[in-house]
């Protein structure tokens, strides 16, 4: 079985471009050039440069001593948390802005639900001083207003999506006939392991830096690259994808995916998405997603709002349906305990969707001798508030 894209932009049944015909070209100019870019010397060594001296990489293996003790195996959490700008995100908006500049783009647009992705975008392109247009929805600029200032003071415009619920989607549908109207000039960055091949596939490959440096970080501390599981929480899938990259084709790693179940996974109020997911058709790519009878796509819901997407990345889709991923869901409850746990013990506050991986304690049970490495895809300053209002802190 293969768990890597194949040659037509598939994973399993999962993937492809289904995009409008206008489309077409942009698409095309990048599925044709990516990998080859990607292995230019030159584009190596400043992604590598950049990577080290402006995110802070590598970033560290960490053992969790306390945690290991509380929960019976030798728990490592892959540190995400404390690069530039405090997420994995930013892995994938330098090696995408990398790719914009060596395909000749001069603007660079991006869409953002929570804010996060449209941060990491505007930040690049302020390094690299590109113009950047961020598409969001009306609702999404009322709710998140800190990072709206953020993405202003690094110099971006963020244009409000107007039209049908005016969040997320909306969004990316403004940003796609953005595309559509500049296909010479400009670049769309997306954020998460979605999107037309070869978005998924791109997206996977920058962030792959993750599981590249816990093979050599492991070998250093425990003398073996390879841990008995790696587990992340999964929105769309980038830094699950991140982390999974380099131990899917060993079979000995165990693949452990934490989605969020908001309310509960049947309450109709979650974004549990691979087990209440159909196939069909997301952001360009078929894959598993949250729908009604007739195909409509189901509103999602999650206290963390980067876990909040009604779909899911076409590798993940394929690991689950394939066996390769044990997949679990979190409650917003169980991520929002798991999350004071991991303060209280270890004293690091994680981002809530970064929590939800630290929920899989209450799903699985793990042997003491177990070496298990948790994704902590980010920190938790940006949700403060969340954590204030639920614990009345
Ligand atoms: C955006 C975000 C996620 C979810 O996105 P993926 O593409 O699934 O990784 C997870 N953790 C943090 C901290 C995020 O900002």
């Amino acid at each position: 079985m293969n768990y890597n894209v194949d040659s037509n932009g598939y994973y399993g049944n999962f993937g492809g471009a289904y995009i409008p015909e206008m489309l077409y070209p942009n698409v095309e100019e990048l599925r044709q050039r990516y990998l080859e870019v990607m292995n230019e010397p030159d584009f190596k060594v400043t992604f590598d440069k950049l990577l080290r001296d402006y995110v802070g990489r590598p970033s560290p293996l960490y053992f969790a001593s306390r945690l290991s003790e509380k929960h019976g195996a030798r728990i490592y959490l892959k540190r995400e948390d404390l690069n530039h700008t405090g997420a994995h995100k930013i892995n994938n908006t330098i090696g995408q802005i990398l790719m914009a500049r060596k395909l000749g783009k001069k603007r660079i647009i991006a869409e953002t639900g929570a804010g996060q992705h449209g941060v990491a975008t505007a930040t690049v392109c302020a390094l690299m001083g590109m113009e950047c247009v961020v598409y969001m929805g009306e609702i999404d600029i009322a709710r998140q207003a800190p990072n709206v200032a953020r993405m202003k003071m690094l110099g971006a415009t963020v244009r409000p999506a107007l039209s049908g619920s005016r969040t997320l989607k909306d969004a990316t549908n403004e940003a796609i006939r953005d595309w559509i109207n500049n296909p010479v000039d400009t670049h769309y960055i997306i954020g998460s392991a979605i999107g037309p091949h070869p978005y998924p596939d791109m997206v996977t490959r920058f962030q792959s830096i993750i599981s590249e440096e816990i093979k050599w970080q492991l070998k250093e501390k425990e003398g073996r690259e390879n841990p008995d599981y790696v587990i992340a929480c999964i929105g769309g899938g980038s830094n699950a994808a991140g982390t999974y990259y380099h131990f899917l084709d060993q079979p000995e790693v165990g693949i452990i995916a934490v989605e969020a179940a908001g309310k509960g996974i049947h309450s109709g109020e979650s974004a549990a998405t691979s087990i209440l997911g159909k196939e069909g058709i997301i952001h360009g790519c078929k894959t598993l997603l949250m729908q009604s009878e007739d195909g409509q796509i189901t509103e999602p819901y999650s206290i963390s709002a980067g876990l909040d997407y009604p779909g899911v990345g076409p590798m993940h889709a394929h690991l689950y349906t394939s066996g390769r991923g044990e997949f679990y869901s979190a409650t917003d409850d169980e991520a929002m305990h798991a999350g004071l746990e991991l303060a209280k013990l270890e004293g690091i506050i994680p981002a809530i969707e970064s929590s939800h991986a630290f929920a899989v304690f209450n799903h699985k049970n793990f042997k003491k001798d177990d070496i298990v490495v948790i994704s902590l895809s980010g920190r938790g300053d940006k949700d403060l508030d969340t954590y204030i209002n639920y614990f009345n802190l």
